[in-house]
């Protein structure tokens, strides 16, 4: 059997670095195909040629051009590609078997997609394809055909808690499955006193305990609006009801996340905070191989907690759910919105609690509609953009 080609969507980011660093350890198994970024010239000259893929794609075509000339003059044989078209060709290309969807937010939701439509093996980063609307991506994966495989931590963790014989998308609950707990870190602020909140930094949000993430998932960590929206995910990926869904909070991020059988059995998947590891497993499946991942010490971990998250500090979670139980595309305005808040707040345009009561406004003020068509989506997703960032320019005029 030849090599598994592969496209990483994203291959710059934490999640595509990682990517590359599992697949270096496997030059039998894999070949990269595609590498692609959003503009990061240097890092993806870098990885092109230690990589040597065929095609490399920057979204941005001045970023492409620079690309193309740094390659050549290196005398790289990859061909370099420009724009969101490229971007899509590169997850839909025939001679692609695995795309690692690995773009950070909405950007992601177009080649993700094809990825889904055309039959990939998929291997799921991007969160937020599936809250904007994870009816349509379903949809893609079972009508083509596509094996679509959970790389978020605690998404992959309930798959490897399930029988093997469980497809994502399927309901868990034939299989015995009542209950999914989504265990979460709590960020850098669990402790920190609710009075402070209007002080936090950017650079604090992004400080995480126990992971190394891009920027915008380390803010969503920070007000855990990661797990409304991997929730969300959930809800798709498992075809769960919101009341199945629960969270943990558990600051040591060893559990991964657990599913609540109906024999009274909770079955879990531990292992060092490293995302390696679900990369790994959703490369090999249903094999195991390497990843670089250093074996568990449970001597060293120590005490291993569990705690109810304070809804309090934590406002984004109900937003989710309530988000999630509105249903349409009130997922797809929630993740728009928190969106553009998390960027207006990387900016210190606003404060960090005003990230919550961001979105809260945003869902309160636009209409929910059936998220059964592409472009119904898309609509929806440019709504509440703009009324996000028009609230946040008042703010700034305000002031
Ligand atoms: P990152 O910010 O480190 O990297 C994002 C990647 O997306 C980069 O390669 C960037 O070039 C590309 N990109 C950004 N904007 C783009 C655009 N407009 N068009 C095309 N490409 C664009 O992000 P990350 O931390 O690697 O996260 C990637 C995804 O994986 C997110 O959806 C995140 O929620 C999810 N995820 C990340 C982690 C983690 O540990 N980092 C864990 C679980 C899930
Ligand atoms: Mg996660």
């Amino acid at each position: 059997m030849g090599r598994e080609r592969v496209t990483i969507l994203g291959s710059t980011g934490s999640i595509g670095v990682s990517t590359l660093d599992v697949l270096a350890r496997q030059p039998d198994r894999f070949e990269v195909h595609a590498l692609t970024a959003h503009a990061n010239v240097e890092r993806l000259a870098e990885q092109c040629l230690a990589h040597r893929p065929a095609v490399a794609v920057m979204v941005d075509r001045e970023a492409a051009s620079a690309l193309r000339d740094l390659l050549a003059r290196a005398g790289s044989g990859t061909t370099v590609l420009a724009g969101e078209e490229a971007l899509v060709d590169a997850a839909r290309a025939p001679e692609v078997d695995v795309v690692m969807a690995a773009i950070v937010g909405a950007a992601g939701l177009l080649p993700t997609l094809a990825g889904a439509h055309a039959g990939k093996r998929l291997l799921l980063a991007n969160k937020e394809s599936l809250v904007m609307s994870g009816a349509l991506l379903m949809d893609a994966v079972t009508h083509s055909g596509a094996r679509l495989l959970p790389v978020d931590s605690e998404h992959n963790a309930i798959f490897q808690c399930l029988p093997a014989g469980y497809t994502c998308g399927e309901s868990v609950c034939p299989h015995g499955a009542e209950r999914i707990l989504l265990t979460a870190s709590g960020g850098p602020f669990r402790e920190r006193p609710l009075q402070s909140f209007d002080a936090i930094t950017p650079n604090e949000a992004c400080a995480h305990p126990n992971w190394d993430m891009g920027r915008k998932i380390s803010v969503d960590s920070a007000t855990m609006m990661n797990k409304g929206l991997e929730i969300i995910e959930a809800r798709w990926l498992f075809s769960l009801p919101p009341e199945a869904i629960e969270v943990v909070l558990h600051p040591q991020s060893i559990v991964h996340s657990m599913v609540s059988y109906a024999d009274g059995s909770v079955l879990a998947q531990l292992g060092n905070p490293d995302m390696r590891t679900p990369i790994a497993h959703s490369l090999a499946w249903p094999d195991r191989m390497a990843s670089g991942v250093a074996p568990l010490d449970l001597l060293k971990a120590g005490r291993l907690e569990f705690l109810p998250p304070s809804q309090e500090r934590f406002p984004c979670l109900e937003l989710a759910y309530r988000a999630l139980k509105a249903g349409g595309t009130a997922t797809t305005i929630l993740n728009a919105a928190n969106e553009i808040a998390v960027q207006a707040f990387l900016d210190e345009r606003i404060r960090f609690p005003t990230i919550a009561r961001l979105i809260d406004l945003t869902l309160a003020a636009l209409p929910v509609r059936p998220a059964d068509s592409l472009d119904g989506i898309l609509a929806a997703d440019a709504e509440a953009r703009e009324y996000a960032s028009a609230w946040v320019n008042a703010q700034a005029t305000a002031h």
